[in-house]
């Protein structure tokens, strides 16, 4: 089976990490692939949202099977090009993709479906019609830019001002570009936030292991939003009757809303979620994996991900085959200096081959390059150091100590990874 993944993340080198486990898989292309995925994939020099020159390459290269990592290729609709010509593909089409791609369609469904979420205020085209509506709301209020926005499209308003200033800089400024032409307004929601992710065919599917990301930049969750500073996975995480009540009253309605809507979902489906006083409520769908919680699930996979990915694009997924090494796994993000603003590159990393010696540990590349037999940094966030254990605290150590092999200049990382969990738990979630 020759498999080609897109992106060039985290996220993507465990996916090709974990194929090339697989003995049915013989090659693996990536694009654009990095540093460490060059090690274990071919890279070609194609950008992930690029979706003609990736129908080109396929038509060239014939890969038996396409994952697709990021969200932008799915938006521009490479799931219905390759579909299409009869090329198997794991992603959903462009107009399920919209449950990522317009927070406004997600709400209306969601709405529709009678799916538990935060209350709708209003979704507005014009600047001037969402500061009417800012007054006599309670606060805080969320303001969402509809569209695609790199992660900077929300804003958690606790006054006027900052929800005033917010849609000024998002509608009349256009500083978001394309994705803020329309906002939607909603309750702001208080409690513990959990990603549930599972994978689905259109006609059955399966849920991954639970995971948490940490998003603030510092320890203690302080500091900007960034992509994701670290993940951890632990069934502990998600007790039975909460695993059930999200699968009844999320996860099932919006499967079988999307079939009824003539849309229905294909690839993994990705469910942001705040555990409220009144029950799980959806924050968020993205139409893929999350990075770096993929990195995180990964390492717990004791199944063949080529073999049931080959399946999910034909539409014969087998949920039982999903089998998981029990325990947990971490995953700490190793970040260039400046990171989330302006941040460095090019800078030598030392000690990789040393951390991989540690049982359990994989580290998996996101912003990183390969020159001559050295590796530099190239992006922001530069590594995930992943590890497997037989518990959280054991998966933990080990990544911790796998992190202090590694050094670039700059580097930094958060130490407090994981830690949630103990709160989480006298919190009785
Ligand atoms: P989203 O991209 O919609 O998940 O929003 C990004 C982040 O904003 C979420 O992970 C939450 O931390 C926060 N957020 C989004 N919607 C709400 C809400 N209704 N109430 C409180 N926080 C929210």
């Amino acid at each position: 089976m020759k498999v080609m993944v897109i992106g060039g993340g985290g996220r993507e080198h465990a996916l090709v990490w974990k194929m090339k486990q697989s003995p049915r898989v013989e090659k693996i292309w990536c694009a654009p692939g990095n540093g460490g995925i060059g090690t274990e994939a071919e890279c070609v020099a194609i950008d992930a949202g690029d979706v003609a020159a990736l129908v080109a390459f396929a038509e060239r290269n014939h890969p038996d099977l396409t994952v697709v990592g990021p969200e932008l290729p799915l938006v521009n609709g490479i799931g219905d090009a390759f579909r299409e010509r009869g090329w198997a593909i794991v992603g959903p089409s462009k107009k399920a993709a919209q449950l990522e791609g317009s927070k406004i369609f997600t709400k209306e469904f969601l709405q529709q479906q009678n799916i538990p979420t935060a209350k709708m205020y209003g979704a507005f085209e014009s600047a001037n019609e969402a500061y009417g509506a800012l007054k006599n709301l309670k606060w805080p209020v969320v303001i969402k830019a509809d569209g695609l926005c790199a992660g900077k499209g929300v804003l958690v308003a606790q006054n006027f001002e900052e929800a005033r200033d917010f849609i000024e800089r998002v509608m009349e400024r256009n500083e978001l570009g394309a994705g803020g032409k329309r906002v939607l307004l909603e309750e702001g929601l208080e409690g513990d936030e959990l990603s549930f992710i599972v994978v689905t065919d259109g006609k059955t599917y399966a849920p991954l292991v639970p995971t948490r990301d940490h998003k603030r930049v510092f320890d203690g969750n302080q500091g900007p939003n960034t992509g994701g500073m670290g993940a951890y996975s632990t069934d502990e995480l998600l007790h039975e009757p909460l695993r059930k009540t999200i699968i009844s009253a999320i996860v099932e309605p919006t499967l079988a809303g999307l079939v009824a809507d003539g849309i229905p979902y294909q690839g993994f489906l990705y469910i942001g979620l705040m555990l409220t006083g009144s029950g799980p409520k959806v924050l968020e769908f993205n139409c893929r994996l999350g990075d770096p919680e993929t990195q995180a699930i990964a390492v717990r996979m004791d199944f063949d991900l080529a073999k049931v990915l080959e399946d999910v694009a034909a539409a014969a997924l087998e949920p039982s085959r999903l089998q998981w090494k029990a325990g947990a796994s971490a995953c700490v993000v190793l970040a260039a200096r400046g990171y989330p603003g302006k941040f460095q590159t090019g800078k030598r990393i030392e000690g990789l081959t040393a951390s991989e010696q540690i049982t359990g540990v994989k580290v998996l590349h996101a912003g990183t390059k390969r020159v001559g037999e050295e590796v530099l940094t190239s992006g922001g966030r530069v590594l995930g150091v992943t590890a497997v254990g037989p518990n959280l605290g054991a998966a933990l150590g080990s990544a911790y100590s796998a992190a202090e092999k590694i050094h670039f200049d700059g580097m930094h990382y958060r130490k407090d990874i994981g830690r949630h969990l103990n709160s989480l738990r006298a919190s009785g979630n």
